[in-house]
């Protein structure tokens, strides 16, 4: 299990305008992070900098101690794993979305992350029936049942560090707490980075950054902020 670490990291998407102010932080090996902050503090901007679609202007990101501009695009891509706010499904069975971009994908490890996700009696199924009539092999996904296919997804590849982008905020509350409960259990054993806007969903970060205008404004545990509050 890798150690994430921003190291003084400077960045804008336009020349005249930085988004992300000298940020650093680590998440250690094994560890639960989340960054919280309003919209437009640049919590996104850290994840699209993880997966370098784009690279800071100044200072580091690295994994393990090394460069991310060293590690090649499919290091990277098999090392991080996201879980994305919402995602969009193909009318195939279930164990074929898990497995969908994911070159080499074996039976075994779609059981695997589908078990892990608890998703796994829906694999031979289609994801979204028809319009009228459930039909043959068809059903209709909940929202819930959606995310855990995502879910598993993410896990197909066994990926060491977890980055969850606002995973349950598309989520009524008690499918949230559901969804919640999963993520928890299989971000155990990884190196986890969360985003969310909510305090709620991250209890189980061992420490939480407060992002305001691409600086951190604070840090510290959910129950050391909240008391803050
Ligand atoms: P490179 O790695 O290509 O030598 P840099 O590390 O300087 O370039 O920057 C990485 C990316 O960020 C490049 O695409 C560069 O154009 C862009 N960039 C760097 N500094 C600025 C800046 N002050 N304003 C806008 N874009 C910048
Ligand atoms: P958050 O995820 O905290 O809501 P973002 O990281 O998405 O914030 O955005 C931070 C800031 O960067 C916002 O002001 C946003 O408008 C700006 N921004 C995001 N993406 C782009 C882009 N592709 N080009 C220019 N500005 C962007």
């Amino acid at each position: 299990r890798p150690t994430v670490t921003f190291d003084n990291v400077v960045f804008g998407y336009e020349s005249d305008r930085t988004i992300l102010q000298g940020l650093s932080f680590e998440v250690p090996a094994g560890d639960n992070v989340a960054i919280v902050g309003p919209s437009g503090a640049g919590k996104s901007t850290i994840a699209r900098l993880l997966f370098r679609f784009y690279d800071p202007w100044s200072g580091r990101i690295l994994i393990d101690g090394k460069d991310i501009s060293q590690i090649t695009q499919t290091s990277l891509r098999a090392a991080i794993g996201i879980v994305p706010q919402d995602s969009v499904l193909f009318n195939e069975t279930i164990g074929y979305n898990i497995a969908y971009g994911k070159d080499g994908t074996s039976d075994q490890q779609v059981m695997s992350a589908a078990r892990d996700a608890s998703i796994l009696p829906f694999i031979e199924q289609l994801p979204q029936g028809f319009d009228t009539e459930v039909g043959e092999r068809g059903l209709k996904l909940s929202g819930g049942e959606k995310q855990r296919v995502a879910i598993a997804r993410t896990l197909v590849k066994n990926p060491p560090i977890l980055m969850l982008d606002e995973a349950t905020s598309a989520l009524d509350s008690r499918t949230e707490q559901d969804i919640l409960a999963t993520l928890h259990r299989v971000s155990r054993d990884r190196t986890t980075l969360s985003i969310a806007h909510r305090l709620s969903t991250i209890a189980d970060a061992h420490e939480i950054l407060v992002l305001d205008q691409g600086k951190l404004a604070e840090r510290g545990t959910h129950s050391a902020l909240l008391q803050h509050d």
